[in-house]
């Protein structure tokens, strides 16, 4: 267990060159560290009062050599992202002002933080709870606009509240079923009974409809994988070029070169996708083709969306039409044909074969390219754009409401039964707990330890 006691400190800006960095620190020492190395131009040593940014310059100690000039911003706890005193100290970007400054700090007593400790003593400390804490990973993570919404959504408590609400309606139903079962010579009465058992179907619809979030929760947090499918040369590396918008998969002429999978981060008008380019489906001619073959139905099978991309200029042949016909479920599959600015040569066969037209598009020109992002996006999304409420976006708040929703289930079959009050009881108890884990409550050690490991150094 982490010690809440000391004073920690750590840049808390990107490693690299910046118009400014930051170091921050927290702790009972924070402002007496600080102040052990800040000074005015008068020379003397600056009061730090909380909230007021004081421009002064940091110096070495013994030997008031100066550092650099800095702003120093000092937050008296509670008031603060860690409730705990909490000075930043900015200075100016790159390693060596920022690192003099953080040795100095560490020499006089501060020690370096951990990764998220910051955010660490924020969520022990009790003025976040552990979804929160989780957002703050994931909107330094986000990588589009949209994304983001939804990881703010979380950190501003949206997804919190609605499971305090659902702990609290529980509660009122333990409450009822408690006083039964401390006068057990009394029946539980049907007309008390029928009024949990709606309460009870309530909480469940609500956990219901917030288990369906996840669809697209997910998506904001791990990006929402698409393959690229089909043979070489149909122009699935043009293509992911296109749609990423820099070169960074290798275009060749020559049929088989992408033969390891490639993948690449693009923005899908607003949507995280991660589109994996792979070495296509042709009977593989030597073992590293193989591999690449092999590796390209591992990529679809994993992915949300496979592209299965064709050649405008040309009729399908054998093995397209065979693979068409083998394909993965119809509704992960979306039909393509590159080349559009040569022909649209394979559209009859491809409707007959998938029952809706294919999409037309072409490397080359830019057609169809804002069609194609706008489909990807909206399976992305799973048909729903990004708003309000709470989403669900890692496995572990899935699996908490699933628990709880079974435990709820359970419980309300049995009082829907004709009574077992206490059996209910101890159902909704657990789903209490699986909630209270959710936020933090009562989280195995090891579960809080691998969320905060994900975190960088200074936050
Ligand atoms: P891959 O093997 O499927 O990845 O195909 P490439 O992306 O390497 O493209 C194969 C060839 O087709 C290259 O010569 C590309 O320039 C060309 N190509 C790709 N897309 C288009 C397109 O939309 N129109 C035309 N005319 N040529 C294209």
């Amino acid at each position: 267990m982490r010690s809440l006691d000391d004073t920690i400190a750590a840049i808390a800006t990107p490693p690299g060159e910046g118009g400014i960095s930051i170091v921050r620190l927290s702790g009972p020492r924070a402002s007496t560290a600080a102040r052990g190395l800040l000074r005015l131009g008068s020379g003397e040593t600056p009061e730090l009062s909380p909230r007021v940014a004081v421009f002064c310059r940091a110096v070495c100690p013994g030997t008031a050599e100066v550092i650099d000039e800095v702003l120093a911003i000092f937050m008296a706890g509670p008031a603060s992202y860690t409730r705990e005193d909490v000075v930043e100290i900015q200075c100016h970007g790159g390693r060596a002002a920022a690192g003099a400054i953080l040795d100095l700090l560490l020499s006089s007593g501060a020690r370096l933080a951990d990764p998220g400790e910051f955010t660490l003593r924020a969520y022990l400390r009790g003025r976040i709870d552990l979804v929160q804490a989780e957002a703050v990973a994931d909107v330094i993570h986000a990588e589009t606009a949209d994304s983001l919404k939804v990881h703010e959504t979380l950190l501003e408590g949206a997804l919190s509240r609605e499971v305090a609400g659902w702990q609290e309606a529980l509660g009122t139903v333990l409450v009822h079923l408690e006083s039964f079962l401390d006068f057990p010579e009394e029946e539980l009465d049907l007309k008390g009974g029928a009024e949990l058992v709606a309460a009870l179907d309530e909480v469940a619809a609500s956990m219901a409809g917030k288990l369906e979030t996840f669809a697209w929760g997910r998506t904001a947090r791990e990006g929402f994988r698409v393959a690229i499918l089909g043979l070489p040369n149909v122009g699935k590396s043009s293509l992911l070029n296109r749609l990423a918008e820099e070169e960074r998969a290798i275009v060749s002429p020559i049929a088989g070169t992408t033969r390891d999978t490639i993948e690449v981060r693009v923005n899908a008008l607003g949507a995280p996708v991660h589109v994996i380019d792979t070495a296509g489906l042709r009977s593989p001619a030597d073992t590293v083709e193989e591999e690449g073959v092999f590796r390209a139905r591992r990529a679809a099978e994993e992915a949300g969306l496979v592209l299965m991309v064709y050649d405008g200029s040309r009729p399908l042949g054998e093995e397209e039409r065979k693979e068409a016909l083998a394909l993965i479920p119809g509704d992960k599959v979306l039909a393509v044909v590159n080349k559009a600015d040569l022909g649209r040569v394979p559209e009859e066969e491809l409707s007959e074969l998938f029952g809706e037209p294919p999409l037309f598009v072409s490397a080359r020109t830019g057609e169809g390219v804002e069609e194609l992002l706008r489909r990807v996006r909206d399976r992305a999304w799973a048909g729903r754009v990004p708003a309000g409420g709470g989403a669900l976006t890692r496995l572990r708040h899935r699996e908490s409401v699933r628990s709880a929703l079974e435990a709820v289930g359970k419980a309300r079959e049995l009082l829907a039964g004709g009574g077992y009050p206490d059996a209910a009881a101890s159902e909704l108890q657990r789903a209490r707990r699986c909630l209270a884990e959710l936020l933090g409550w009562g989280t195995p050690e090891e579960v809080v330890d691998r969320i905060f490991s994900e975190f960088c150094i200074g936050k």
